[in-house]
Order: structure tokens, then C-alpha cells, then sequence
């Protein structure tokens, strides 16, 4: 079986900023309870115990928010201690669940990328194979034997904006890996990552992000498209450039959930995600076509399945994955798109992972993506595009992705040269 990741949400939505787009603010207003404050031992424990029981060979803790940072450094201490501790007695066959022993071992892996196609984000958990098992036999089958090790990995996606020296330091010590999210330029990242008294953020996330660099942490880029900033792709990539940030991610904005799309300044249009595809990717092919390998999580990904890979990216397979998203109170979801009281699968508290899995298919989350629009079917480009992220579909109708025209007029532009990348062995994983 596979490794697992679990994303967890330990402050709930809470954040010490206020992003004019914040798809989770959006979630937290669309559900019975908007905070689950933040996580109590109780539960942090309950959760490592699962799901390092359910685990096999590795398991990955994501933490991400609102903004995760305001569980405070003692929780993380905390979490890091009990489950190097749980992860240790689990392979030497040592002290029951609970019993923990009291120090803290160095992790027993690092987070470090392998290779530029490898690095993975530090945002989203990497999902398992996409399936709807939940049979007994899956059980039967996750038994992990006592001796055998696993290996602990554990990742931070973070607004930057309160990031100090001891953060630093811990997530140095402990290798986390940092996504930290900066939308570009000053201009363009404080047009909507304001603080709470409406100002810029900029200047502090890059203070952040060089606290990181002194203390060598690996941290990757996360950016937010919207609509204005489609049109500036280019600068964006050169100023990452500029400033050495070599791992990007960028993700499409989304608009508030039972919205039609396009009602905000912030949207993100079919055509203004063509065109920041095709600019970034200009600057991008040059760059690597040169020798100078930038990391781009969309690109890297369709090299990947030009080498005959699954895309790592839960995007990207056309289904949605295994996913284990935990809010604060224990309540276990299946995507971080869709933290709603309809999708809850249970809560670690009371319930396994086993349970919670088959919770998922009786709600059918998996099936749900697993239609293929008429359109899509004969789409020269569905080997690599796959109809996109099941959020941005039109789930109530025909199924179809709302960035098609994007995802098709990229393809047409794109795919020669993505192809000579891929003769070439450019980014070829190792
Ligand atoms: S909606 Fe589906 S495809 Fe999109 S990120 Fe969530 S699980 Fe993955
Ligand atoms: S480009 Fe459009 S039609 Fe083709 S696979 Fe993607 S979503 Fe479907």
C-alpha cells in the first residue's frame, strides 16, 4: 500500500490575515461551525496513533490553515515529539498506543527534494493512488508489520507573515518543508494579501522568507492566479528568478463556492489563465531548454506524464485522490476544497481511518469525479489535461471544466515544445 499524508488544519481557518480571495474563509462561512479553534493534545495524539497505524512505509504531516502558525510553536513541539516517539515504538514493537517515550529523536526523514520534478508541495497533501476502495479486504491489507520502520516527513504551508527566528530554527531541525505564499512582486502581492488593517503584506513574508534562507530551510512558492496577476505572469516568474526562488507553484484563484464564476476583481478567467500559461511558460522553456531547471509543479507534471508517470499532483489525474484533510476539532475531510459539513467522513476521535474511508465512498466523493464530459472524450489534449481539478468543474452540469478553453488553447501552444523537453530527458525523474 501506499505511503499516506494527512493535512492538518490546527488552528482551524484562523488567520493573522485577511487575503481579499481566501477560498477557506469562503468554506468556513459556508458550514455549520466557521472555527473549530484550535486542536487539544487529546486529539493530535488520537490522530498520530491512527494514522501512523494505518500508514505504511511513510507518513506525511501537512499542516495548513487558515494559517497554521497560530497553534503556537509549543503544539508543534508537541506534535513532532509524540509522533517521532509513536513512529519509534511502532517499529521496535515498544509501548502501546499512549505510551510514548519522552524524548524526541531526530526525524527519521528528511523532507528534501530528490530532483526538481520530485519536490512536493508543501500545500497540498500528495494523494494516494485515486481509488474508492473501502472493502475489508483494503484493511486486511494495510496490517503493517510491527518491525517495519516508517518514515516521518512533515511539511508547513504558511502565509509568512509571522514566521521568527525560532520557527526557523525548528522547522531547520526538524526539515520541515515550507510552502510559503507570496503572489509576486510588491504591487502585485499586496493588492490582495492584506493584514487585518487592510495593509500589504509583502515586506513581512519576504523578512519570513529570508529567515528561511539563513537557516537553510527548504521552502517552496505558492501563488495565488487571479485575474490581474494573469496578466503580469512573466514579471512574476522573473522576479522569483530574480530572488533565487527556484520551486513554484502556482494555483488558479477560485471564486466563492455557489457562485457563478467571473463576479470579482479577482477572477480568474479562462482567457487570462491562457494567457499567464503561455507567458510563464515562454520564460519557463527557456530557462530549462538552457540548462537552468526552475521548478513549476503544472509543468513538471506534464513532463511526468510525458514520461509515462502519474502526475503527483491530485489536480492532475483526472480523479480526485485518497485524501485526508483534518480540522481541529478531529473532523476528517476529503479535500481541502471541500471542508463541508456534507463531506465529513468522521472524526479521530471516535472513528478509524478504515471507517473514515469507507465513509468516503458511501458518500461517493471518489465516483463523483469519475465522469468523463462527451467534450472531454474525444479532446485530443485529455491524456494530459484529464478535465483539471474536480473544483472547477461544473459538477450540477455537464461536468466540464471551467478553464477548458484554457487548459486547450495551452496544450495547442505548449505541446511541441513540451515534447522536445521530454525527447531531450529534460527533468526526467530519477
Ligand atoms: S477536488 Fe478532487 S481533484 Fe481537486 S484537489 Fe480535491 S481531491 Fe484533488
Ligand atoms: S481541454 Fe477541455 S475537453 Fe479537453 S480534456 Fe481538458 S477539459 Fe476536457
Amino acid at each position: 500500500m501506499p505511503p499516506i499524508s494527512v493535512m492538518i488544519k490546527p488552528a482551524s481557518g484562523s488567520c493573522n490575515m485577511r487575503c481579499r480571495y481566501c477560498f477557506y474563509a469562503d468554506e468556513q462561512e459556508n458550514r455549520a461551525v466557521s472555527s473549530y479553534g484550535v486542536m487539544s493534545l487529546e486529539t493530535m495524539r488520537n490522530l498520530v496513533d491512527k494514522a501512523l497505524d494505518y500508514a505504511e512505509h511513510a507518513c506525511t504531516f501537512a499542516f495548513q490553515g487558515g494559517e497554521p502558525t497560530l497553534a503556537g510553536l509549543p503544539f508543534f513541539r508537541e506534535f513532532v515529539a509524540y509522533a517521532e516517539a509513536r513512529a519509534r515504538e511502532m517499529s521496535t514493537g515498544g509501548p502501546a498506543a499512549g505510551k510514548p517515550a519522552s524524548s524526541a529523536q531526530p526525524s527519521a526523514a528528511s523532507a528534501q527534494p530528490a530532483a526538481p520534478t520530485t519536490q512536493p508541495s508543501a500545500v497540498s497533501a500528495q494523494p494516494s493512488e485515486p481509488s474508492a476502495q473501502s472493502s475489508a479486504a483494503a484493511d486486511a491489507s494495510r496490517k503493517r508489520r510491527p518491525s517495519a520502520p516508517l518514515q516521518l516527513h512533515f511539511a508547513l504551508q504558511t502565509n509568512g507573515y509571522a514566521i521568527t527566528e525560532e520557527w526557523a530554527q525548528f522547522f531547520a531541525e526538524k526539515h520541515f518543508l515550507i510552502g510559503v505564499s507570496l503572489d509576486g512582486t510588491k504591487e502585485i502581492h499586496d493588492r490582495y494579501r492584506l493584514d487585518v488593517a487592510g495593509k500589504g503584506t509583502y515586506q513581512r513574508v519576504m523578512d519570513s522568507i529570508a529567515l528561511l534562507e539563513k537557516y537553510k530551510v527548504e521552502f517552496n512558492i505558492l501563488t495565488v492566479i487571479t485575474g490581474p496577476s494573469a496578466r503580469r505572469g512573466q514579471r512574476i516568474y522573473s522576479f522569483f528568478r530574480q530572488n533565487h526562488f527556484d520551486y513554484h507553484q502556482y494555483i488558479e484563484c477560485l471564486d466563492p463556492l455557489e457562485e457563478a464564476p467571473g463576479g470579482h476583481d479577482y477572477s480568474l478567467t479562462p482567457d487570462r489563465l491562457e494567457q499567464f500559461l503561455k507567458s510563464t511558460f515562454d520564460v519557463w522553456y527557456r530557462d530549462v531548454a538552457g540548462g537552468y531547471y526552475v521548478s513549476n509543479r503544472y509543468f513538471d507534471n506534464l513532463l511526468l506524464m510525458l514520461y509515462g508517470r502519474e502526475p503527483e499532483s491530485c489536480n492532475m489525474r483526472g480523479v480526485c485522490g485518497v485524501q485526508w484533510i483534518v480540522e481541529a476539532d478531529g473532523g476528517m475531510y476529503p479535500c481541502d476544497f471541500y471542508v463541508l459539513d456534507q463531506w465529513r467522513l468522521g472524526n479521530v476521535n471516535e472513528n478509524t481511518f478504515e471507517e473514515m474511508d469507507r465513509r468516503r465512498g458511501e458518500l461517493g466523493f471518489i465516483q463523483e469525479s469519475m465522469r468523463v464530459p462527451e467534450e472531454c472524450r474525444t479532446c485530443r489534449w485529455a491524456a494530459l489535461c484529464r478535465n483539471g481539478c474536480r473544483r472547477n468543474r461544473r459538477m450540477d452540469g455537464d461536468g466540464k471544466n471551467y478553464f477548458c478553453s484554457a487548459y486547450k488553447g495551452f496544450f495547442e501552444y505548449a505541446y511541441p515544445r513540451l515534447a522536445e523537453l521530454a525527447r531531450r530527458g529534460v527533468g526526467k525523474p530519477v
